[in-house]
Parts: structure tokens; C-alpha cells; sequence
């Protein structure tokens, strides 16, 4: 605590204004009393000697003649080994410990150590005496479930220093001192496992910042092949309530091609964050075996908790992956959702009495949400590893209507989006990704050209199908009608994915690039079929024998059983390959 004392003078939902005698600087932290109780608070807005502050618990009770405590610190995070298969509140509390401690309604005031400070690491020193190193940069490492974890020198240490001592391997606890270093001045320093960092400061201990052109592989068809997401790239997910948002951010946490997945759900029903809380422990991490937990952390804030925390869950959340960024492994943030983010900071401003914007959100919506997305990016380490942080977030327009500020703030500044689209949700057509509205700056693992015919194919049938819908399938011709059907098989066997079943809701690169080529050359061939009657029975058998190919695991018996049914149906329609795609097929792979 510093010496600067504060005393409340206004009170406005879960802002509280301070007077205060001394230095007091924004975003500091601060704590109000009240009932023998410290409820922690953030320094917002400084005027003269009064401080806005916004608080993160339940404000009742908080009055004026309540006193003010600063800190002289920044709303930080304690990183170090022990992160992982945590549960948090945006505050870095361990949320089952909390519960512990307070039962069953989380009592306010109570702050838990982030990580635990009796547990023994097993630490091995991978700097030696003498050694020049900068903040980032490795000492030595410790086992922590999968991952070989780097004990890094604290990102606030300015400069370089020089290694004086450093502890032999052996097991410690994060808070032992495991090496004194010397700043250039010859001042001594001394470090641990874990340090703080505050959360609205981003990590830039790296050599280089690099091109996102690496896919991050979802196993989503319609999204590597389609709407790819590259590794240290950022998306989002705009979608109506009940749209799909939260089960797509699940299938992709747990297949997602990356080492470790933070999830920040903010402001989403309590229902729903139970949901999370119960089933990620219960899931297994397709690649070990072992419990996803492992590779998880899990930042928690429900609707009904206050407000404010909400920015500290999506701020907390995009620090730890930093963190872990640092050690030269890839991360994915997924948030759910930033709408009730910026909710949060609507409320905020508007009891701030700031000039609003549209829709009555502050006029810095935009640059906060660009600033939180720019936190994303692969990054070259000064050791020459690579590391990367990707950032997902959705989005919940009121309405499902994606002209509101904050979804046409995060398009401004994302590399993909993944627009759900209520039509597709309502016909159970899963992942709800509009294939005609969606978009993404990436590369797909597929080749471009084929993508692109792909595409063609499908926004062709779907105008076929808008113009059936007003003159009737009479008035169409069986050409086009073909083109409908092989827009409408293309969707059935492609672009939706069963999530809930293991190898259909899982499609590998190899897979989809094997059963992409399948899929073109349907759509690029001729058939020997003289109706409209016969062409739909074709197609629906077509159909059908995809969709078995899809349940079976790839190039195995029942898989290449289920192919030959399909080339057989293909055969006996005379099925020719037309030019254009034959040669799409030829050049390159
Ligand atoms: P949102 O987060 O957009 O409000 P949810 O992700 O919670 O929506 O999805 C709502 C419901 O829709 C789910 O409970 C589930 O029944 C259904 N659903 C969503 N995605 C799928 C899917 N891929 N496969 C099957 N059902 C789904
Ligand atoms: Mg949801």
C-alpha cells in the first residue's frame, strides 16, 4: 500500500468516486473499506484530486465515509508454473478454492493466491552464472503436465543483466529464489518461479513479430477449407443467441491444432459457465488421451457476477497466453463473449457521463477492441523458437444483427469471421457458419483455386434455389436444377459436420484435402441422368454414401467399403469429369 489516502465520496453502481491526498495514477489498483472487508477497485479516470474507480465486487454497502487504500500497483496477473487446468475468475481467484472458502455463494472481498505456494516444481537450470540475459528470457525449466516450462527473468526488468548465482536442480516452490541477477547499475536482484505482470500491458520480449501464414487446423471443414485461421491470426464468431457460438468454441478447444487453450467466457449465463466447468474436466484431449484439463485454463465470469470483471476475464485471459506464447508454444484464447465486454464498458462509460457513440457505447469501443485483438500474433523468441497466440472471440448482436458497433468494430480488425447465421441454426444445418457471408484473410490448406470453384458452385445453386422459390421447380431447367443439387451435397457432406461424433466431428488435414478432391469432382462432373425425379434420387444416394464414408475412420476398411459404394453410384450414372475441373485437378496437387 502506499501513503495516499482515499475516502469515497460518491457511490454510482460500480463506480465509486475518490478524493484523495497524494499520488494516484491511473489504472492503479486500490482497495475500498468497508465492513472490515477491502473490495478491490481500478483507478479509471483521474480529475484534480477525485479518482474514478470501477470496483469488481457488488458495490452495496460502500458509502462516503468508507476509506480508500492504493496500491501503487497495476491490475496484474501472477504468472508461473501451475497455470494450467486452473479455473478463474477475471481476477486470477482459483474459483474452486473460492467456493471452499465462501461456500456456495462467492463472498466479496476474498482474495486466493493464483497459484499454489506450497507445491514442490521440479526446476532444472538451463542458464549458467555469468550468463547475459533480458526479461523473457529463460533460466531454466520445470515439468508442468505436458509442457516443458520456461522459468522466465520478470518482463519488468529493464536492460541486461548478468546471472550471479543460481540454484542447483532440485525441487522448489515457486516463491524460493532460484537466481540472483545484476542489473547494469551492479544492483542485485533476486528472482522466483513466478512474478506479476499487469494485464493491460502487452508482453513484447520476443526477437520478431511474424506473418500469421501457418494454419491453426480446427478440424471444422468449413473452416480450414473454407474460413482458415492461422496460427497467431484472430477471428470471430457473430452469431444470434442459440446460434451455435459456444458449442463451435468447444469442439475447437478440444481439437484445435495447439498446445494450450484459455478460455475467457464473459458475461455468458451462469447455465451455460456451469456447462463449461463440468464438461471440460470430463473430456479427453484427442491427441494424449489424458484429460483436456492438462492443457486448459479456464477464466470464468458469469452475467451475474459484477460487471467490471468482465474486462479483467478477456485481459487476464490474453496475458496468460502471452505468458505461455513465451515458452515457444501456441495458444488459443477463445472469448465468449466480447458483447458482454462491451456491455460492461457501456455501463461504465455512461456513469462516467462520457460523450457517447453509437448505440451509446463509448467512442473508444473500437480502439479497445483493435488493442485486445492486437495481442494476437506468432512471434520469433530471442532463443529462435516460435510461439503464438490466437485469438477467437464471439460476438452476440442483439438480434443477430451484425450492423451493431461491436461486431462491425471486431471485423475492422479480425482475419477471419465466422458469421452464424439463425437460418442455418434454425434448419440444424451445424457449424451455423453462413457460407455466403463469411470470410477470412488466411490461407486454407487447400488449394485456392479449388475452393474457389467449390464456392462457385454453392453461391450458384443457391441462387437457383431463391429463384425456385418464386417460379416453382417446373419453371427451372434440369441443368440448373443439377447445379442446386450439387450445391445442396456439397453442404450436406461438407460444409455441415457432426461435432458430437468422434471421427466425423474431427476431419484431419490429410482427410479433408482427400475428401475435398471427392467432392470437386462431383461438382465439376456430368451425369447420365434425363429428369429432374431422377437426378434428386441420385444426388440423395450420393448423399447418403458420403455420409457414410464421413462416420468411418479415414483409410480404414469400413472407409474404403463406403468409398466404392460411392464410386459405384457414380459409375452407374455415367458420371464424366468435365474439363474445367479436370485440369483445376491437374496442376498441382
Ligand atoms: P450460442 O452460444 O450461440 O448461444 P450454443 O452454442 O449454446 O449457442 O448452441 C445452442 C444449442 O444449439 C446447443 O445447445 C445445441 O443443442 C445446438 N447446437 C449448436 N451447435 C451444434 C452442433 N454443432 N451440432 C449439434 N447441435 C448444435
Ligand atoms: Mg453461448
Amino acid at each position: 500500500m502506499t501513503d495516499t489516502k482515499g475516502k469515497v465520496v460518491a457511490v454510482n453502481g460500480n463506480m465509486v468516486s475518490v478524493e484523495f491526498d497524494g499520488k494516484v495514477s491511473l489504472n492503479e489498483v486500490g482497495y475500498v473499506k468497508v465492513d472490515g472487508k477491502s473490495l478491490k477497485g481500478e483507478v479509471i479516470r483521474i480529475r484534480g484530486n477525485t479518482a474514478q474507480m470501477q470496483i469488481y465486487e457488488m458495490t452495496n454497502g460502500i458509502s462516503t465515509d468508507c476509506t480508500v487504500e492504493f496500491t501503487g500497483d497495476l491490475l496484474s496477473v501472477e504468472v508461473g508454473p501451475g497455470l494450467l487446468g486452473q479455473v478463474y475468475d477475471g481476477l486470477q481467484n482459483p474459483l474452486p478454492l473460492l467456493a471452499e472458502h465462501s461456500g456456495y455463494f462467492l463472498e466479496r472481498g476474498v482474495y486466493l493466491p493464483a497459484l499454489d505456494e506450497n507445491k514442490k516444481w521440479e526446476f532444472t537450470p538451463t542458464a549458467k552464472e555469468g550468463a547475459k540475459v533480458m526479461a523473457g528470457d529463460a533460466v531454466g525449466t520445470v515439468p508442468e503436465g505436458p509442457f516443458t516450462h520456461k522459468i522466465q527473468v520478470p518482463y519488468g526488468f529493464l536492460g541486461t543483466y548478468t546471472i550471479k548465482k543460481i540454484v542447483k536442480a532440485g525441487s522448489y516452490k515457486i516463491h524460493d529464489t532460484i537466481a540472483t541477477l545484476v542489473d547494469e547499475k551492479g544492483k542485485s536482484h533476486d528472482i522466483c518461479m513466478s512474478f506479476k505482470w499487469p494485464v493491460k500491458r502487452a508482453v513484447n520480449c520476443y526477437a520478431e513479430r511474424l506473418m500469421p501464414k501457418e494454419p491453426m487446423v480446427t478440424k471444422v471443414r468449413l473452416i480450414d477449407t473454407f474460413f482458415p485461421v492461422a496460427k497467431g491470426g484472430t477471428y470471430c464468431i457473430p452469431g444470434p443467441f442459440g446460434a451455435g457460438k459456444t458449442v463451435l468454441q468447444h469442439t475447437t478447444s478440444r481439437n484445435a491444432d495447439v498446445d494450450i487453450v484459455i478460455i475467457a467466457a464473459c458475461g455468458e449465463r451462469a447455465g451455460e459457465v456451469v456447462e463449461t466447468l463440468t464438461e471440460f474436466p470430463e473430456l479427453k484431449d484427442p491427441r494424449t488421451g489424458r484429460s483436456l484439463m492438462e492443457r486448459t485454463i479456464i477464466i470464468c465470469n458469469t452475467s451475474s457476477m459484477p460487471v467490471a470483471s468482465r474486462e479483467a476475464s478477456c485481459y487476464t485471459g490474453v496475458t496468460l497466453a502471452e505468458y505461455y506464447r513465451q515458452m515457444g508454444l501456441h495458444v488459443l484464447l477463445l472469448a465468449d463473449s466480447t458483447s458482454r465486454w462491451a456491455q460492461a464498458m457501456r455501463e461504465m462509460s455512461g456513469r462516467l457521463e462520457e460523450i457517447p457513440g453509437e448505440e451509446a457505447f463509448p467512442a473508444y469501443l473500437e480502439s479497445t477492441i483493435a488493442s485486445f485483438y492486437e495481442r494476437a500474433g506468432i512471434v520469433k523468441l530471442r532463443d529462435g523458437e516460435t510461439g503464438s497466440v490466437t485469438i477467437g472471440g464471439t460476438v452476440s448482436p442483439a438480434g443477430g444483427n451484425f450492423e451493431e458497433p461491436v461486431t462491425q468494430a471486431t471485423l475492422k480488425v479480425v482475419g477471419a469471421f465466422h458469421g452464424l447465421s439463425r437460418e442455418r441454426s434454425d434448419a440444424r444445418r451445424y457449424p451455423s457458419i453462413d457460407p455466403l457471408d463469411s470470410w477470412s484473410k488466411y490461407h486454407s490448406v487447400i488449394k485456392a483455386e479449388l475452393v474457389e470453384y467449390a464456392r462457385s458452385v454453392y453461391r450458384r445453386g443457391a441462387e437457383v434455389n431463391s429463384m425456385m422459390k418464386v417460379v416453382g421447380e417446373e419453371g427451372t431447367s434440369l441443368e440448373d436444377f443439377i447445379t442446386y443439387l450439387k450445391s445442396e451435397f456439397l453442404d450436406a457432406v461438407y460444409m455441415q459436420q457432426d461435432s458430437f461424433d468422434e471421427t466425423e466431428g474431427a476431419t484431419s488435414i490429410e482427410r479433408q484435402k482427400y475428401v475435398f478432391g471427392k467432392v470437386i469432382e462431383i461438382l465439376g462432373s456430368s451425369f447420365s441422368v434425363k429428369e429432374k425425379d431422377e437426378a434428386r434420387t441420385f444426388f440423395n444416394q450420393l448423399r447418403q454414401n458420403f455420409i457414410d464414408m464421413n462416420y468411418k475412420v479415414f483409410q480404414s476398411a469400413e472407409f474404403k467399403a463406403a468409398e466404392k459404394n460411392l464410386d459405384k453410384t457414380l459409375k452407374d450414372h455415367g458420371t464424366e469429369l468435365g474439363e474445367e475441373v479436370k485440369a483445376l485437378l491437374k496442376d498441382g496437387e
